[in-house]
């Protein structure tokens, strides 16, 4: 699209550090990638496509002063981001992310160089995950900064693995440690792209989502789409480490449970396969049982001094106390 000349500062698409700059400075570092025929620099890009049963699609928005902000986050950070949240849903479905495009709208503190390591940030990522950088659009703004990334996957066969699907029985696995998101963890998070196709090949996977809004809010859409409850056992909810520096006086099981963010798998498993899972992981990154899919609908947990206390999605820091 043209760039319109908004006020106060449009930014001009011709001069230096310009839009037109930018985009060509952007495709320079956009490496080849073998999917990718026609990439940035016409009008649309083309992208191969061989069979494949399904293409999944996902976009996210991001925006300064609401999902991030600076300097906490650098320009880096944020454009890193801006996609990982992306591949992060991909990884949901247990797809592989294939390509992305990405749409920023720059303020005049963002023109040049900040844009610039925005996009590195981005392209680093993408390079790291073996994502063509297809295209995206360009424009200003006197807002905020506001990114969104669309990221275009397949699924592999025996996909894709939807929340719908939980049965009871079903044993409740979850990748990596929770918590403390807020302390960092949300800017430089790894989406669990091959641990969630693993998961899918062990042959026992009934649904999954990532864990965006907190372990109980997610959990409870999982269940509510599935039509299922679930029992959670307090003593084996993994913590994140950054927990052990919280001091706003909720205990660290109370930050697993309700911060958002943390960008790990959620996913129920048929008893059996969990039980190897666990006993003998197909990859590195932590996988731990907390729980099981109840008939009854419902979320609760299991506390340590044997007390069962309901479970509401925006977790129980009185409860627990
Ligand atoms: P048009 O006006 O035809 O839409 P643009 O000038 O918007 O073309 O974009 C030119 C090329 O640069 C296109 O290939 C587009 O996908 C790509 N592009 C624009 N902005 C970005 C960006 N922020 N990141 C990656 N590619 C971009
Ligand atoms: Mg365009």
């Amino acid at each position: 699209m043209p760039t319109p000349q908004t006020s106060p500062a449009p930014l001009s698409p011709e001069r230096p550090g310009g839009e037109f700059a930018l985009i060509d400075w952007i495709r320079r570092q956009a490496g080849p990638h073998p999917r990718l025929e026609v990439g940035i620099g016409d009008d649309a890009a083309s992208v191969s496509w061989p069979d494949t049963d399904s293409t999944l699609i996902a976009v996210d928005m991001l925006v300064e002063g609401v999902h991030f902000t600076c300097p906490e986050a650098t320009p880096e950070q944020v454009g890193r981001k801006s996609l990982a949240v992306n591949l992060s849903d991909i990884a949901a479905m247990a797809g592989r992310p294939i390509a992305a495009v990405v749409s920023v709208a720059l303020p005049p503190s963002w023109h040049g160089e900040p844009a610039q390591r925005l996009h590195s940030g981005l392209a680093a990522l993408a390079r790291e995950t073996g994502v063509a950088l297809a295209g995206g659009d360009t424009t200003s703004t006197d807002g905020p900064l506001v990114i969104s990334v669309t990221v275009i996957g397949e699924s592999p066969s025996g996909g894709p693995v939807l929340r719908s699907g939980a049965q009871p029985g079903d044993r409740i696995l979850v990748t990596g440690r929770l918590g403390g998101s807020l302390d960092g963890h949300h800017l430089d998070f790894t989406p669990r792209i091959a641990e969630a196709v693993s998961l899918l090949e062990s042959g026992g996977l009934h649904a999954m989502i990532d864990i965006s809004d907190g372990l109980a809010t997610d959990l409870h859409h999982l269940l509510q789409a599935s039509g299922v409850g679930a029992r959670l056992s307090a003593t084996d909810v993994p913590l994140n480490h950054l927990t052990e520096r919280t001091r706003d006086g909720r205990t660290r099981l109370a930050h697993a449970i309700a911060d958002g963010e943390d960008f790990e798998l959620l996913a129920t498993v048929t008893p059996d396969i969990a039980a190897r899972l666990i006993a003998d992981p197909p990859f590195e990154t932590p996988l731990t049982d907390i729980g099981q899919i109840t008939q009854d609908s419902g979320l609760d947990m299991l506390m340590p001094d044997g007390r069962v206390v309901p479970l509401p999605p925006l977790g129980f820091e009185h409860e627990v106390g």
